[in-house]
Order: C-alpha cells, then structure tokens, then sequence
C-alpha cells in the first residue's frame, strides 16, 4: 500500500514524498482512513511505529479541509515529555508544511514568553505537556473551548510519570463533541477506566511493537574512551567485514568529526544533519544507497524518514539520551526479516544513557569485552544491568 490510496490530499502527499516516506507503517494503514471518517481511535502503539504521522495526518487533512476555519486551538495533543512534544510538532512542521496549518509546542521547565507570543499569535494544532499547558491554561493564554481533535499520547506513561491527574483535569475542559484518539502502549485498568470515559464508540487499532523486531537484531556494547571511539569504530569496519553503516551521533558536529576520520582513512563516508542542505542530505543518502558510500553518518533528526530496506549494521557511535530513540534507530536494521546487527559505543559520560536503555528494552546489551580500545578505569562495574524493572515498563514491551 501507498501513502497514494489512503485519500490523502495533495498537500499531504508532496510533504510527505519531501519526507523521503512512501509507505504506510501498518498503524497508519489501520488509523489513518478511521480518523479522517470521523471516528474515535483507540490505538495500542508506541514510540518508533509511526503513530505520530497516523493521528497528526488525519489532523491536519480534516483541518486543511475546512472552509472556513474556526479561530482559536482546534486540535490538542497531549504527550508526556518534552522530547516527545517537540519531536511531535516537528512532525506537524513537516507533514503540514503545504497545508497552511498553524502549530506550536508548550512544555515546562523553560521561559514561558515565546510560547504565549506563539499562542497569540494564532494556533491551529497545540502539542503540549499536561503541567505547562494548565499552567497556561490557568493564566488565560490558552482556551480550549474551540477544541475538535483531542489526542492522548502515551497514556499509560502518563500514569507511570505521575500525570494523569494533570491530564484529567485537561480532559475535565475539553468540549464534548468532539474526535479523540487515544495512545498507550500497553492498556493497564486505570488508563482502559480513561480510554472507555474518553472514547465515543472507538475503533481499535493495534500494532506490534517494535521490541518483536529489537528481539530479531544482535545487539553488542563496547565500553571505550570518548578519544578512542574513531579508532575502535575504524577497527570494527575492519575486523567485522562491514559493508555498509549508519552511525548515529548526537550532534551535528560529531557527525562531521567522525566523517573526517573515517575520510582519513580512505573510508568513503558522508554526514547528514540539520546544516547540511537538502541537496547535499539527498545526495549522501542516495550515494549510500546506491552503495557509493561505506558509511552514512546521521543525528536522530536527520535520521528521520531514512528508509533503506536492507541495512544491515548500525552503530551508535553516541549512545542516545532519549531511551526510545535507541530502539528507533536499532529497528532501522533488521528489517523486513533481515539479519541485523547494532554495535553501541558506551563512554564515561553515558554510562547513565546506558542504564535508561537497558531498563527500557528489559535486557542487558551483550558486551564485547576484548577490543584495543577499551574503557579505562573498569567500566563493566559501573554499569549496571537493571536490576528491578518496572512491571510497566517490562509490559510495554512485552507482545501483546
Ligand atoms: P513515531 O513512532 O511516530 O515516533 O515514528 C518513528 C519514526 O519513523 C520517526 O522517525 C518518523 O519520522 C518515521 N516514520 C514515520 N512514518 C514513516 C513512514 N511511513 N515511512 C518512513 N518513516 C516513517
């Protein structure tokens, strides 16, 4: 199936070929056509399977339809991190970017200045935090009784965090006419209590999550030094045969440090990042596609809309600082019933980022403990694997 058959409009569709997307991942085949008839969603997802595209799309198609827009918030989605609220209205940005469609993000812990002067200025779509939108909501900056799409993203996270009454008391403002789509990756009493209250007749879509594939992909840590991660990621290209890689930084710069290295030595390579322009992003991408390049370098955001069937390695070259994101960029090998393999570097300074992952995914990393470039002053100590995990988090990743 093609993003083409799901009725979506001209707008959408060129936003989403500019995205480098061409097929639906099956949560946005099942939730897509329901929402944009009207209906209620019920979504069992997470992270990583593509469920932010499956209820913005319909969003901002139902919207872009509209003769004559309603001033005033039209669309809320409520999500439980920062990270995730600004990776959702980059999303927004990027599927409704032809699509005249006024969107901005309101989280906690920073000035609340920019966010009132974009609230002024008009929004069509706001993503927010449960804490920083009542905050607003209490100040008068923010009036939702204009609201016709609700989305509840990651409810059952919301619970663990500690948000729901927060978020009942959002719900407690909300119109009642109108289409929500609830979120949870697993669906414990109290958050089916929330969905039934919430939900009018819902439609119930469902997909596996993406830790049935993590399952499928060898992973391997090494412990190193920071100084040492060219050298052992120059080793490794070497020592395991690797044709072909992505390997993730969390900067930018360190996309173009590694590069320069791996040029160096006669490693043919390319960065793609935010500086880079679209060309130059296009070019790389499709150099490593076409197997011109050995090595393609990327940061998360970058990464994003990357989609090369049959990659078989992936490094990260920086352990992420987001949990979720080590499974989104391990699930980009393996896939369609390959062979996968993701090697991660752990330094000094992640040794916390390590922890977070291996809670996350319920298991320790195998590592590979003889390598030149190992960690100085006894790392595996550090470390710890997890030791009591979270009943919640352990379900959530458990096939349902
Ligand atoms: P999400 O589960 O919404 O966080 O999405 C996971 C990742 O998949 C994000 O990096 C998206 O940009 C990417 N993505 C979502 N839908 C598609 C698609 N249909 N094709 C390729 N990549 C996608």
């Amino acid at each position: 199936m093609a993003f083409q058959n799901l009725n979506l409009i001209e707008p959408i569709l060129k936003a989403l070929a500019k995205e480098g997307y061409t097929t639906p991942t099956p949560i946005q085949q099942q939730a897509i056509p329901l929402a944009l008839n009207g209906h209620d969603v019920l979504g069992c997802a997470q992270t990583g399977t593509g469920k932010t595209a499956a209820f913005s799309i319909p969003i901002i198609q139902l919207l872009a339809l509209q003769k004559q827009r309603k001033p005033g918030i039209k669309a809320l989605i409520l999500t439980p991190t920062r990270e995730l609220a600004i990776q959702i209205e980059e999303s927004i940005a990027a599927y409704g970017t032809f699509a005249n469609i006024r969107h901005t993000v309101i989280f906690g812990g920073v000035s609340q200045l920019h966010q009132t002067n974009a609230l002024k200025r008009g929004v069509d779509i706001l993503v927010a935090t449960p804490g920083r939108l009542l905050d607003l909501i209490n100040q008068r900056f923010v009036d939702l009784r204009q609201l016709e799409f609700f989305v509840l993203d990651e409810a059952d996270r919301m619970l663990d965090m500690g948000f729901i009454h927060d978020v009942k008391k959002i719900i407690a403002l909300l119109p009642q006419k109108r289409q929500t789509m609830f979120f949870s990756a697993t669906m414990p009493p109290e958050i089916q209590k929330l969905a039934d209250t919430l939900l009018k007749n819902p439609k119930m879509v469902e997909v596996t999550p993406p830790s049935s594939t993590v399952d499928k992909i060898e992973q391997k840590l090494y412990y190193t030094n920071k100084n040492d991660k060219p050298k052992l990621l120059l080793y490794l290209l070497d020592k395991e045969n690797i044709d072909t890689a992505l390997v993730f930084t969390r900067t930018k710069h360190g996309a173009d440090r590694v590069v320069k290295a791996l040029l160096k030595e006669g490693i043919k390579a390319a960065a793609i990042h935010g500086n880079k322009s679209q060309n130059a992003r296009q070019n790389a991408l499709s150099g490593f596609k076409a197997g011109k390049l050995r090595v393609l370098v990327a940061t998360d955001i970058a990464a994003r809309g990357i989609d090369i069937d049959e990659l078989a390695n992936v490094f990260n070259y920086d352990l992420p600082n987001i949990p979720e994101t080590y499974v989104h960029r391990i699930g980009r090998t393996g896939r369609a019933g390959n062979s996968g393999i993701a090697i991660s570097f752990c330094d000094g300074e992640t040794l916390k980022e390590l922890k977070e992952i291996q809670k996350l995914i319920g298991k320790t990393i195998p590592v590979t403990e003889k390598h030149p470039f190992p960690m100085s002053g006894g790392a595996i100590e550090k470390s710890e694997a997890p030791k009591s995990r979270n009943n919640n988090q352990n379900r959530r990743f458990q096939r349902r």
